[in-house]
């Protein structure tokens, strides 16, 4: 079977990567020279690294970090609140948690999605190719270049500003501004232990240490930064969270910068040593905090949305930190699901599995994405909401626990393999 991705993402390179295994002939067009995603580190939860796992994908080479340990402390007094050591995860969910840098994990995506190493046709990746209209009944898209290109599958992997969500819904995603930005930046770790005015600051809260995620927050007015290592632990990341309600209309703009005296100006009652290692940070980025609400559908004839196309989420300042993991977890699940298809199937068939993957799909990406709005020590604020979308019979997460058995111990490419099983047999029968 042919087919074409919209965008070279985390979600569009991993889609290539299961459908190409799956023996399909797969092309991916991305607008940019993909040399522009953002420098920050992302977390690669246990739920998309048991999927990486079984592709052979070298989180060695990728530099990952293992999550070890969480700490939370004042921002102000640095007094530690509580503090708690990760067990190896691997047993409990099927693959690890790693901190990874997102260049790194990219990269190495794209090495397996177009290498020839691993099973299947690599995929074909065409660069400075912009998607500008679709024909989801005919399986055609158009380039900017006037081109046009036909599949039997269409994915829409082109992020939180693409286009593809309205050629599904017959309008754009409209965005909530939530009040709250980030200020976004790295740190060589070197730099701050290497520092003789800093070193000595670094005890407890402030430690360099591998693998350690650190919560320095405020209570009343829930500032807080989101502190953790990545690239083999050479480089420090750094997400800060506060309330900006100079957002309300602005778009997401992952490349716009802010000032050291930016940052300082909303946590100028932080803690002298943490004003110190924020005095030490360059090329900082700032972007506000948009909501979108779940979407009723993510396909419509040949053309399916994966990814921030189709359910884009807070970032992990917000605690989930599963935006990434949702796409990578919709790839595989296209994989499974067009296993076992004609080279030329009908637009029925394809709408037919397409159901599968919305029946996979749907429920968990909106959970995910509403649960994404608040923090999990604020559930309370979005259980109501996220009632709706949880599986029959399964309660909305409240504690820590819960939530990373809801989060992390989901299998979806076992889940997505019994709901094919499931049409198959009725295909049969
Ligand atoms: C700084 C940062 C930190 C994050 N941290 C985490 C984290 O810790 N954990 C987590 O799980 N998630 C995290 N996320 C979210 C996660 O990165 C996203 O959910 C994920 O990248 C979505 O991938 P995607 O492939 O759907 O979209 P994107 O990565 O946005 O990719 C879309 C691609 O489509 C291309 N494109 C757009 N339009 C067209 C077109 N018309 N034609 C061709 N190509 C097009 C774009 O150039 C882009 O390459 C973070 C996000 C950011 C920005």
């Amino acid at each position: 079977m042919k087919v074409i991705i919209v965008g070279a993402g985390i979600g569009g390179l991993t889609a290539g990567i299961a459908l190409r295994r799956k023996g399909h002939d797969v092309q991916i067009f991305e607008r940019s020279s993909l040399l522009s995603e953002v420098g920050a580190a992302i977390n690669v939860c246990p739920n998309a690294s048991q999927i990486l796992s079984q592709w052979g994908f070298d989180f060695e080479r990728s530099g990952m970090v293992s999550a070890r340990n969480h700490m939370k402390a004042s921002g102000r007094t640095l007094d530690v609140e509580s503090s708690v050591t990760y067990p190896d995860f691997t047993p409990i969910y099927g693959g690890p948690w790693l901190l990874a840098h997102r260049v790194d994990l990219h990269n190495e995506l794209r090495r397996v999605a177009t290498g020839t190493e691993k099973p299947g046709k690599p995929v074909e990746l065409t660069l400075r190719a912009e998607v500008v209209d679709y024909d989801v009944e005919n399986g055609y898209i158009t380039l900017g270049d006037g081109s046009t290109h036909h599949a039997d599958l269409i994915v829409g992997a082109d992020g939180v500003h693409g286009d593809a969500v309205r050629h599904v819904l017959g309008h754009s995603l409209s965005s909530i501004a939530t009040g709250w930005a980030v200020f976004r930046w790295l740190t060589p770790s070197n730099e701050l232990t290497g520092d003789p005015e800093i070193a000595p600051l670094l005890e407890d809260a402030l430690s360099v240490r591998d693998g350690m995620t650190r919560f320095l927050a405020t209570d009343e007015d829930m500032r807080r930064i989101v502190w953790y290592p990545c690239a083999d632990n050479t480089l420090q990341n750094f997400v800060a969270v506060h309330q900006d309600r100079r957002t309300d209309d602005e778009r997401e703009d992952w490349d716009r910068s802010a000032s050291v005296e930016d940052v300082i100006s909303q946590y100028s009652d932080f803690h002298p040593n943490i004003i110190k290692i924020i005095r030490k940070a360059t090329n900082i980025k700032r972007w506000p905090l948009l909501y979108r609400e779940p979407i009723k559908t993510l396909s419509k004839g040949r053309l399916v949305l994966i990814g921030d196309a189709a359910h884009p989420m807070l970032p992990p300042s917000t605690d989930q930190g599963q935006g990434g993991a949702q796409a990578i977890e919709d790839g595989a699940a296209l994989g499974e699901i067009f296993t076992d298809i004609a080279d030329n199937p009908s637009l029925d068939e394809i709408r037919a599995r397409l159901a599968i993957f919305e029946q996979v799909r749907l429920r968990r990406v909106s959970a995910m994405q509403v649960l994404s709005d608040a923090g999990q020590d604020r559930v309370f604020e979005v259980r109501e909401r996220a009632k709706q979308y949880m599986p029959p019979g399964v309660e909305v997460p409240s504690s820590m626990k819960e939530f990373r058995d809801h989060n992390f111990g989901y299998d979806v490419l076992e889940d997505s393999r019994r709901h094919l099983r499931e049409y198959l047999d009725g295909v049969k029968n």
